[in-house]
């Protein structure tokens, strides 16, 4: 499709919300308008997840309470999924349950081992208000139920017990992003 142009292309790269920001904690507002505004952000949303070599984000992750995301995401047979879904909802979940390793934009660096259903199906709207159904497997299973937990003010450390949730948290404790966001504790070393 040599005439369509790159999503992000001409999109802003944004800072990325980070774990201890409220907006990420909050479910997210729908979208009622679907002008140029969405447009643009659609666009910011896969400028800012290139830069950061994500594999989806959410509105929220730059800031944003509104419920959108785009994902340019494999799934385990390595076909590629590229799109972005506004007022998405997760319709159905099904298959194994797998327990895989899931990262986050909004925690950079880190990953824990995460429970995720094999298969999910989401609805919702493109950024032109038509309806769209996208169906996942595998990886990019994993991808839509993230990032609709996102929206939803969800975080994949929210599937998390254990030792695995202990392990993740001592990580956020002693990873930099969260100690220049904290302000605190001392400088140097
Ligand atoms: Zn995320």
């Amino acid at each position: 499709m040599p005439h369509r142009s790159i999503p992000g292309a001409r999109g802003r790269v944004r800072p990325l919300s980070l774990l201890s920001d409220p907006v990420l904690h909050a479910p997210c507002r729908e979208v009622t308008g679907f002008g140029p505004q969405l447009s643009e952000l659609v666009e910011d949303l896969f400028a800012t997840m290139y830069a950061a070599r994500g594999v989806g984000l959410a509105a929220n992750q730059v800031g944003e309470s509104l419920r959108v995301f785009v994902y340019d995401c494999p799934d385990d047979e390595d076909v590629r999924h590229l799109g972005h879904v506004v007022n998405p909802r997760l319709v159905e979940t099904g298959g194994v349950v797998v327990r895989g390793p899931e990262g986050c934009l909004s925690l950079p660096g880190l990953e824990a081992g995460t429970e995720r259903h094999d298969e999910a199906v989401v609805e919702g709207f493109t950024v032109t208000g038509e309806p769209v159904t996208v169906h996942g497997t595998g990886f990019f299973a994993r991808c839509l139920q993230h990032e609709c937990d996102h929206l939803d003010g969800g975080l994949y450390l929210d599937h998390l017990t254990g030792w695995r949730r202990r392990r993740l948290l001592g990580q956020v404790a002693k990873a930099p992003w969260n100690r220049d966001q904290a302000g605190g504790g001392e400088s140097g070393s």
